[in-house]
């Protein structure tokens, strides 16, 4: 999400005649998107401020912001103990930034810019046509979380869930299909909590599908209590939504799941992999995990780990419990953090297990691949085929933007390896 923000944000200054440099030694104006979901978030922006000031020593300042959650969960402490920062914004006041970079064009200081003013924002983001022209391009529908996991900082730092209105989202779509998209991934904290006015995250899918050059939609993340019938049914129904479901269960066990506020048990989450699995054989599973959340016994972690084995997940994201301040868990008695470390490392001994024997079963099959660019060096190309995963091949043919059959040839836990063997292109879906 931030990555869809940091675009959005561009194309808003451009407004103001600010453009992107991939060179932050050249900027005029420094901004750097934060992420609050875990700790060491607040010294990373020390640290990047400390090698700004250096490089900037003998120069003019740039402007500098700071937006995102960090901006908003610390805001005014940033601004106390580090001058060098001229304002803060929250992720639903980037609108603001404009006016923000103006007025410090004015050496007006100190700006701390966090009301939750999202709807505001995307009124104001609406009128600007989206310039996103990657092949896979993001596109957020919904934002902020009622939730409340005990452990999580999103339900304060993006606020109350908040869905884009159909309307809007099939219009930015069509300029993300105009500008070269070929696949969108529509993004939310909570992405199939998505409903506008009574149309939920399965009708928006099927309007987006209608766009002729579209060719793949994704989703990100999904929360188990809100996986209803009629998504479920979209993807029987929908040959651009992809087979890959991230669909976080963070553990194994019930009581875990019960502390956390998770709002749904074990049996509950396997119901809905068996409902996805029928309606879709090749429907595979990626998830979140947190190891060692306060109160986890051995026989807790056990069951996470006799989960992963038993769906298979292509992809697991492991954390170590993070304290956050401002959440309910933060005062609770922690794991041992060397008995979480050493939790951790099993975990993700197996999960990598897990994967690795999927991966090897990709060796010498035939896969649909979009390609997304040119590498920089030689003649390779990158794409990802349905399942997301990497996949690089050697073409003299410019492949960018097209779907290709692929055989798998190797591959190591992060990249496949492939040569094409088809020039047939992906059937449409007819939604
Ligand atoms: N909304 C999604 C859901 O509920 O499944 C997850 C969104 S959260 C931004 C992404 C992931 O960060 C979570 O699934 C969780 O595994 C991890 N996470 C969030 N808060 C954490 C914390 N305090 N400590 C460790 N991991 C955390
Ligand atoms: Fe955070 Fe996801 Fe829970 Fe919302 S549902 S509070 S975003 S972990």
């Amino acid at each position: 999400m931030n990555e869809y923000d940091s675009n959005r944000i561009f194309d808003l200054t451009k407004k103001i005649k600010y453009e992107a440099t991939k060179n932050f030694k050249d900027a005029d104006c420094y901004i750097l998107n934060t992420c609050h979901i875990r700790e060491k978030a607040t010294e990373k922006v020390y640290h990047d401020i400390g090698r700004l000031k250096k490089e900037f020593r003998n120069k003019s300042k740039p402007i500098v912001l700071i937006v995102g959650c960090v901006a908003q969960a610390e805001g005014d402490v940033l601004l106390k103990k580090e001058k060098y920062i001229d304002a803060v914004i929250g992720p639903q006041s980037y609108h603001q930034i404009n006016d923000t970079i103006l007025r410090l064009e004015k050496k007006i200081k100190s700006i701390n810019i966090t009301e939750f003013d999202v709807i505001e924002k995307f009124d104001s983001l609406n009128s600007l046509k989206n310039r996103d022209n990657k092949i896979s391009s993001f596109l957020t529908i919904q934002e902020g979380c009622d939730k409340f996991c005990k452990f999580c900082v999103v339900p304060y730092t993006r606020g109350a869930e908040y869905s884009r209105s159909m309307k809007e989202l099939i219009l930015e779509a069509n300029q993300l299909v105009s500008n070269g998209a070929k696949e969108i991934i529509l993004l939310g904290q909570n992405v199939n909590a998505y409903n506008f006015k009574g149309n939920k995250l399965s009708d928006l899918i099927l309007e987006i599908s209608k766009i002729d050059n579209l060719k793949r939609i994704r989703y990100t993340t999904s929360h188990p209590k809100d996986f209803t019938e009629d998504l479920i049914e979209a993807h029987k129904n929908c040959e651009k939504l992809m087979p890959l479901i991230h669909l976080p269960v963070q553990s194994g066990s019930d009581k875990i799941l019960k502390a956390m506020n998770r709002k749904h048990t074990i049996k509950e989450y396997l119901e809905i992999i068996k409902k996805l699995i029928n309606a879709k054989p090749e429907i595979k599973f990626s998830s979140d995990f947190i190891i060692g959340y306060p109160g986890e016994t051995k026989n807790d972690f056990n069951n996470t780990i006799k989960l992963i084995n038993k769906i298979g997940f292509i992809n697991s994201f492991s954390f170590i419990f993070s304290a956050r301040p401002g959440t309910p868990a933060y005062d609770l008695i922690k794991v041992d953090s060397e008995l979480a470390k050493s939790r951790l490392i099993e975990f993700q001994c197996i999960s990598e297990n897990v994967k690795t024997n999927y991966r090897k079963k990709l060796i010498k099959k035939i896969v649909k691949v979009l390609f997304e660019n040119k590498m920089k060096s030689g003649s390779r190309y990158f794409g990802r085929d349905e399942h997301f995963n990497s996949v690089i091949v050697e073409s003299n043919k410019d492949l960018t933007g097209e779907i290709k059959d692929i055989k798998i040839l190797r591959g190591n836990q992060n990249t496949l390896y492939g040569e094409l063997v088809s020039t047939i292109d992906q059937t449409n879906c007819a939604a």
